[in-house]
This record gives C-alpha cells, sequence and structure tokens, in this order.
C-alpha cells in the first residue's frame, strides 16, 4: 500500500475544541483512514455497502455527531474542523463519508439552525450517537436543480400535516430513522416561500 502524507494548511484554531483533543482526534482519523479505511475499498466497491462494523466504529469515534453541538451529545466541531475531517476522509472513497456526513450536514442542520429545543432535546442526541441516522428529501422526479418548483404537498388536517408526493436520489435513505422533507405548505405562493420543512419519522403511516 502507498504511504499517505495528509498535509493540513490550518493551524490552531481557539475557537474549536482544544487543540489537543483536537490533534489526537485528527490522528486517529488519519490512521483510521490509512489503515481501515482504504484497504476495504475494493469490498465496498463490490458489495455496494459499507460493512456493518466500520459503520460500528465510526459511532464509537464519535463520526455521527461532529457537528452537533456539545450540549446534544455532539463533539460541537467548527466548519473548520469540518472541512479539515472532510479533507482526511478525501483520501478513500466517498460512501465512507457519505453516510455520516448527510447524517451531520444536510440531515441534521436543520434541526441545528431552526429546531425547537423539544426537536433538539429528542433527536441530535439520537443522531450525535448514531442511533439514528438522517436524511434530506428535497429532491423529486420532477424537481432537481429547480428546487424551488417542487411538487410534494403539506396539507394541514387538525393539529398534523397530511404530506403527498415522491422523493428520490435520497442520500442514506434505505438506513435513516428520520427525513427533513421539502413540501409546499402553501400552494397559494410559488417557489421557495411556499415551502416548509418537516420532520418525518422513518415509521409515519404511509411512508414508502
Ligand atoms: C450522489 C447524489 C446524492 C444526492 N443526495 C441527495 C439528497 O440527499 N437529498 C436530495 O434532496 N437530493 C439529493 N441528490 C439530488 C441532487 O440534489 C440532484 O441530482 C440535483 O439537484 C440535480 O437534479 P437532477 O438530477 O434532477 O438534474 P436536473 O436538474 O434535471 O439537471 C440536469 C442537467 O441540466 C442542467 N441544468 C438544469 N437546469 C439548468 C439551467 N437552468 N440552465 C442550464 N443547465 C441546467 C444541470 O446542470 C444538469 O447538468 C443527490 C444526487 C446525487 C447525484
Amino acid at each position: 500500500m502507498d504511504t499517505l502524507v495528509f498535509h493540513f494548511p490550518y493551524g490552531e484554531n481557539p475557537m474549536s475544541i482544544d487543540h489537543s483533543t483536537r490533534t489526537q482526534l485528527i490522528d486517529s482519523l488519519e490512521k483510521f483512514v490509512r489503515e481501515r479505511l482504504i484497504p476495504l475499498e475494493a469490498i465496498v466497491e463490490k458489495e455496494d455497502r459499507i460493512p456493518s462494523d466500520v459503520v460500528e466504529e465510526m459511532k464509537t469515534m464519535g463520526l455521527f455527531g461532529l457537528s452537533i453541538p456539545e450540549e446534544y451529545g455532539g463533539l460541537g466541531f467548527n466548519m473548520l474542523d469540518d472541512v479539515t475531517v472532510n479533507i482526511i476522509f478525501g483520501h478513500t472513497t466517498p460512501p465512507f463519508s457519505t453516510i455520516f456526513g448527510t447524517n451531520i450536514g444536510i440531515g441534521a442542520q436543520g434541526i441545528v439552525i431552526d429546531g425547537t429545543e423539544d426537536q433538539k432535546k429528542k433527536y441530535l442526541p439520537q443522531m450525535a450517537s448514531g442511533q439514528i441516522i438522517s436524511a434530506f428529501a428535497m429532491t423529486e422526479p420532477g424537481s432537481g436543480s429547480d428546487a424551488a418548483s417542487l411538487k410534494t404537498t403539506a396539507i394541514k388536517d387538525g393539529s398534523h400535516y397530511v404530506l403527498n408526493g415522491t422523493k428520490r436520489y435520497i442520500t442514506n435513505a434505505p438506513e435513516a430513522g428520520i427525513f427533513t422533507v421539502m413540501a409546499r405548505s402553501d400552494p397559494k405562493t410559488p417557489g421557495s416561500a411556499g415551502i416548509s420543512a418537516f420532520i418525518v419519522e422513518r415509521d409515519s403511516p404511509g411512508l414508502s
């Protein structure tokens, strides 16, 4: 196996987790990628899945909660830390970082940024530990680049909403326990202004 040399253009980042913890974690992630993940690339390619023991190791290392705030069970990484981790994982095949990257990225950030306190307390610790994996469902068969044209509807019915529509290309969909689903809650308002985000649990009636 070729020896990899990792270059980090970033110095100490005072706004992030403390320097020695960060250095230790980065060292262990480099080793993990080099010694554990890269040798598995051919297996991932052949079997089209990440071995479950590797996913469990990633959970133990905290990867599923990297940028989830510490108060909700994550490591509280900031953007710079996140970029550094992505550089490290850029040395191996993308599926390894996609499974946790989607979870802490588009899967979690809607709740981190705009969730209620109850939603944060309910979902983020489970996501940070990897107990549930999250996905973000925006793209539809007739709506990709022009995301604001999406057709999935969300109609209020008493105290809840009924969502109707089809999504596609949703990363983590087969494994996800919760989805942030973008749907048109105001049919009279075209474009993005009529769209809202909904947290949909996997066992919600009618989800397939
Ligand atoms: C690996 C992968 C993971 C994904 N994960 C997710 C996910 O987790 N959640 C989710 O919601 N979606 C996800 N997507 C979907 C992704 O966001 C869409 O594929 C993307 O928005 C493009 O939509 P489309 O595939 O329908 O292509 P289209 O929008 O139909 O575009 C087709 C082509 O036309 C070009 N084009 C489109 N409009 C214009 C224009 N006005 N002018 C010039 N050229 C144009 C595009 O550049 C492209 O080359 C994922 C896609 C991939 C490939």
